[in-house]
């Protein structure tokens, strides 16, 4: 099977740069759901844990599990079927309902819409909330939101910042009123922390910018960052190809001279989306993959043993008209995962 490298001293230059541009890595958590976006959610997590990295966001218990080990705090954004108590843990309480579902005692962070209308509750709610959360003895830890356009060059994001320090200002009046402790408030994932001059939130939820991309215009002056993942295959057969033969499914591929080509090891049973051979496909090395992408297998002008297929995703992703996420998030879980 294939394997994906990560690259450790890419990872940690990532972690410097955000912690540089925030003023510190306590306030990071990195966010490790989906595997880690294709990563690899253990392995992510102990490189995490080794720079000193505290805090992590995942999406369900179960992965909160694995990792539990590695991080002083881990959010947990879409599961509430908490069974058994975990300091460790908390929840992000997405609606209204939430609150009387959660055990006495859950640390607790509530979610704010403050425009997305994806999760969470609307400001209007908050002091209803806030009493439910204390009525029902939970630990109220966070107050959180999330930005639907902080990618763009839009005043959306302005918009949404004003609203949550407008929630900012009454969650610090009601739980004054209520005598609990402030809770710590986070908004930005990797676009908005590059946008914060001087981030005034507790922490952060960097996703993809840890793992070494940033989709923001290129208007903002983005940092340096390094992709972590490469993906490898490995040679199945080579072959001789005659001038004019045709390679794998609809023959798609035409020899215009003879050649030599091989198949590696991976195909979309991987995870790898299927290149339809209109477009041609380079690795990093120049080599290209020759007519369609089969299930579990690639034809490659190459007789190398092992070759990168890419170290970079940002030219694949614009050729599958979709965001780097989506590449990386798709990779087969199975994948070995070697650090480098
Ligand atoms: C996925 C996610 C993030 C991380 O987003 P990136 O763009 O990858 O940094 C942050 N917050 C929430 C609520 C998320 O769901």
């Amino acid at each position: 099977m294939a394997k994906i490298v990560l690259n450790k001293s890419n990872y940690f230059h990532n972690l410097n740069t955000i912690s540089e541009h925030i003023g510190s890595k306590e306030k990071i958590a990195v966010v490790l759901k989906d595997n880690a976006y294709g990563h690899g959610l253990v392995e992510i997590a102990k490189l995490a844990n080794e720079f000193g990295i505290k805090h992590a966001v995942v999406r369900t218990i179960q992965e909160a599990t694995k990792v539990e080990a590695y991080f002083n705090q881990i959010l947990i954004l879409a599961d509430t079927n908490i069974k058994t108590y975990s300091h460790t843990f908390h929840i992000v309480i997405n609606s209204l309902e939430d609150i009387e579902k959660l055990p006495e005692n859950t640390n607790v962070h509530l979610k704010i819409d403050t425009g997305m209308h994806r999760n969470g509750i609307s400001p209007k709610s908050l002091e209803k909330a806030i009493y439910g959360i204390h009525r029902r003895k939970l630990n109220l830890c966070g107050v959180m939101t999330h930005y639907r356009a902080a990618d763009e060059l839009s005043c959306d994001f302005f918009w949404q910042r004003s609203i949550f320090r407008d929630v900012k200002k009454e969650v610090k009046r009601i739980c004054e009123k209520l005598l609990l402790t402030i809770p710590k408030f986070h908004s930005a994932s990797s676009s908005a922390l590059f946008r914060f001059k001087n981030c005034d939130d507790d922490l952060v939820r960097v996703g993809i910018a840890q793992y070494g991309y940033l989709e923001t215009d290129i208007i903002f002056s983005n940092p340096e960052l390094k992709p972590v993942m490469s993906l490898w295959a490995k040679k199945i057969a080579t072959r001789d190809l005659k001038k004019n033969q045709k390679v794998g499914y609809g023959g798609i591929y035409l020899a215009k001279k003879d050649m030599k080509i091989s198949t590696y090891d991976l195909g979309y049973g991987d995870g790898f989306f299927r290149l339809n051979g209109k477009e041609k496909y380079l690795t990093p090395k120049g080599y290209e993959i020759l007519g369609r992408v089969s299930m579990d297998n690639i034809s490659v002008n190459s007789t190398d043993e092992e070759i990168c297929i890419f170290d970079d995703i940002t030219k694949l992703a614009k050729m599958h008209n979709t965001i780097v996420y989506e590449i990386t998030a798709t990779l087969n879980p199975d994948i070995e995962k070697v650090i480098q």
